[in-house]
């Protein structure tokens, strides 16, 4: 068994984080990851910008310098892993959490490596790692993919995206770039609020100039190993598809944060916290980052899920201020 003061599952942007404020109160604190280090950014698309600016994606107070005020992800890669030195943070990477659960002493945290005994346990898990699943027949085929890393392998090829929001549209451009036929499929009327303004006119020149064909109102019921057939207010229709990028968005481990005893919203996917302290429905147990979003990655990012550590250390802080007081 080993005793730390705190346990932080994940070391994404926020997990790391919030292990900074944490150690900044002095605590010892263990980072606990599955994959590598920010594993979300590590399997981006290759090639992405993100849409925030450097300063608004930085931790800890270390600054976030790149050449151009939009970094891209290997930038990220490069900033994330360089705060980690700096700040000494302890992650045990390669590593994937299994249960926690609460005792009189705090938590006991079981991975699938060691058991760990911590006063203080913050799930940073976030939700890339579990893709929502299209309701179609075929769905599951080895050519339709919910990760878009790079175009280059479908160059004359048929490509259909389903989706109409920030993936699914940075997606069809790559693929258009490199010489794909795309077309992609939206359940949405219009195009979405959510995709980023300045991405959007390219987007809709491509679709206005025939390079790029874009269904709206779409619903995918069949995909087959070249067709992907769709019904839409004309009708159905069947689509030549060498290759499918289902970008339909992500969602929490429900199964995991349920087993801690935090309870969820069945509709929004959200965890029941207090968003003064980030500490959940289970004393002493918080979440940081996306996780706290549900269902809804449009409402909470690096760039704000960042500071919920800083909530999180104010919290510890005035209790122990308080036990200390007693
Ligand atoms: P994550 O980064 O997802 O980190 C969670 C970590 O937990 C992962 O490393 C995972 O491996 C680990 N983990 C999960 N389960 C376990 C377990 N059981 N045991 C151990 N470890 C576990 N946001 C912005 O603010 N600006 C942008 O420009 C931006 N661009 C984006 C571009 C793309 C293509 C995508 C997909 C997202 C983008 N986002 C952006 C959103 C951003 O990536 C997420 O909001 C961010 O990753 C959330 O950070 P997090 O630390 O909460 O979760
Ligand atoms: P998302 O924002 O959750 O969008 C999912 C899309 O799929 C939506 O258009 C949604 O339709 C549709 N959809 C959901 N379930 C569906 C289903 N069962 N069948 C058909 N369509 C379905 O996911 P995302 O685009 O992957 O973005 C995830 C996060 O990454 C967001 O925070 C986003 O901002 C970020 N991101 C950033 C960048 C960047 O920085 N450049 C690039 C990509 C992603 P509705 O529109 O009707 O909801």
């Amino acid at each position: 068994m080993i005793k730390t003061d705190a346990i932080i599952i994940g070391a994404g942007p926020c997990g790391l984080s919030a292990a900074i404020e944490l150690q900044n109160l002095g605590l010892q604190v263990i980072l606990i990851e599955k994959g590598s280090i920010v594993n979300s950014i590590y399997r981006y698309p290759t090639h992405q910008t993100f849409f925030s600016s450097s300063m608004k994606l930085s931790i800890g107070n270390i600054p976030f310098i790149t050449a151009k005020e939009k970094p891209q992800r290997n930038d990220a890669l490069v900033y994330y892993r360089t705060v980690a030195e700096l700040e000494q943070l302890d992650i045990r990477s390669g590593e994937t959490v299994l249960s926690v659960e609460k005792n009189d002493g705090g938590f006991t945290v079981t991975s699938n490596k060691a058991v760990y005994q911590a006063d203080y346990t913050v799930v940073a898990t976030g939700y890339y790692d579990q893709p929502n699943r299209l309701d179609a027949e075929g769905a599951e085929l080895p050519h339709v993919h919910h990760y878009f890393k790079e175009a280059h392998p479908y160059f004359r090829k048929h490509a259909v995206v389903i989706g109409g929001k920030n993936s699914a549209v940075d997606a069809a451009l790559e693929l258009e770039r490199a010489g794909a036929y795309v077309t992609v499929v939206y359940r949405g009327g219009e195009y979405s609020k959510s995709v980023k303004p300045w991405i959007l006119p390219g987007f809709e020149s491509l679709v206005n100039n025939g390079k790029v064909r874009m269904i709206f109102e779409g619903s995918v019921d069949v995909i087959t190993t070249d067709t992907v057939t769709v019904s839409t207010p004309n009708g159905q229709e069947e689509i030549r598809a060498d290759v499918v990028f289902a970008m339909i968005g992500y969602h929490p481990d429900y199964e995991f944060l349920g087993n801690m005893g935090i309870r969820l919203d069945s509709v929004s996917g959200c965890p029941d916290y207090n968003p003064d302290t980030m500490e959940t429905s289970v004393d002493n147990l918080y979440i940081a980052g996306v996780i706290a979003a549900g269902n809804n990655a449009n409402s909470i990012f690096i760039e704000n899920g960042r500071h919920h550590g800083e909530l999180i250390a104010e919290t510890i802080k005035k209790r122990l201020q308080n036990k200390i007081a007693e």
